[in-house]
């Protein structure tokens, strides 16, 4: 076993697996086996007001038919409140994160008056109203300052420096084991070298970058194009981005392995692992599965659970949409040959030599 690659799949029980996480999935566990790594799973129950119940049973009674068992206990969101609420504080002790009195009515009005009202993904882009305080109003939710932390750091540190005042959670990650990436540490199991790259000269600090073994070089302006994001809410769930981030910290999950649609979180939680000094995973998102319509398979569309009547059939339709070739014997062998393939198809060391897959790999969608 690899004691350096730990990888992860995160489902939500808001509904059972469908084709489409089912290649997330696949992905993730034939990436951690081709490195010779673990594979846990994870069920991210965090949103309670949004989980069946029953449904986590279900989709590891899945992934158990399918020959995908996680290598050690998992870990259910829904009991890890006290650590979402340690991180939170940490990062409020810091004054990176703030609490925010506003509703949705407020934050459409300081838009307008902004000039910006034009939402992102039906997401508000949150103008900051509360960075100075809450104005004698009570407390709705906690936000993450997404412009002084980055616009602090000089260009070149971004990927190697943490605020001093975050020492503190340093030492608590690394109590709970993680040690933090950093060019001369992160761990090389990828051909394609360290997570993210420092910012390019010439461009904005607050642009984030970072590689994704898929889809190649990607960027975001978080503070822009997002704004100070929610890290609890007002109903007192704490948000995804963080519950994300601390769960992957404290597990040392060094590899990210999920489907597209997430990929547009990313940025956020890069920014998320940096302001609690926690190491940045490496990153790799899958291809989506398409519907009839053309539009992504999902739970929210209407997605059908997976028919496992013949897993052999529902893992073989998974490894086309990545890439593999179809195997007729049985899904044990069959897995154990895709590990040898995605070795070639991930850039992977096989035998001696190494091959690196190609960025221009990304953004095509493929429809099985
Ligand atoms: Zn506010």
């Amino acid at each position: 076993m690899n004691p350096a690659y730990r990888g992860r799949f995160a489902p939500s029980p808001t509904g059972a697996l469908h084709a489409g996480s089912l290649v997330a999935a696949l992905a993730s566990w034939l990436d951690a086996r081709a490195q010779h790594g673990q594979w846990l799973v994870r069920i991210e129950d965090v949103d309670t007001t949004r989980c069946l119940p029953g449904m986590a049973q279900i989709i590891l009674q899945q992934l158990a038919t399918c020959g995908l068992a996680s290598d050690l206990p998992v870990i259910y969101q829904s009991q890890r409140s006290a650590r979402y609420q340690q991180a939170l504080d940490a990062l409020v002790a810091t004054s990176l994160a703030y609490p925010c009195a506003c509703t949705r009515k407020n934050i459409e009005t300081a838009l307008q008056h902004n000039g910006q009202h034009k939402p992102r993904h039906g997401e508000l882009i949150y103008p900051g109203t509360c960075r100075a305080g809450l104005r004698g109003q009570a407390a709705h939710a906690w936000r993450l300052r997404t412009d002084i932390y980055v616009e602090n750091q000089p260009p070149a540190l971004i990927d190697s420096a943490l605020p001093a005042t975050n020492s503190k959670v340093l030492d608590d990650a690394r109590a709970k084991g993680c040690t933090r990436h950093s060019a001369a540490h992160a761990p090389n199991l990828s051909p394609l070298g360290p997570p993210t790259s420092p910012a390019s000269p010439g461009q904005p600090a607050a642009l984030l970058h970072w590689h994704d073994r898929w889809l190649g070089p990607q960027q975001q302006h978080v503070a822009a194009e997002v704004g100070d994001f929610i890290l609890k809410r007002a109903d007192g769930c704490f948000a995804y981005q963080l519950a994300v981030v601390v769960d992957d910290a404290d597990q040392g999950i060094t590899d990210v392995v999920r489907g597209t649609d997430l990929a547009d979180n990313t940025a956020r939680q890069i920014l998320l692992q940096r302001a609690l000094g926690c190491p940045t995973p490496r990153y790799l998102h899958t291809p989506l599965v398409l519907g009839a319509n053309g539009e992504k398979l999902s739970k929210q569309n209407g997605a059908q659970p997976l028919d496992l009547t013949d897993p052999l059939r529902a893992l073989n339709l998974a490894a086309r949409t990545l890439g593999l070739s179809t195997c007729t014997s049985n899904a044990a062998m069959a897995l154990q040959q895709w590990v040898t393939q995605w070795r070639t198809l991930a850039g992977l060391p096989t035998t001696r030599q190494t091959n690196k897959m190609p960025a221009h790999h990304g953004g095509r969608l493929v429809n099985s």
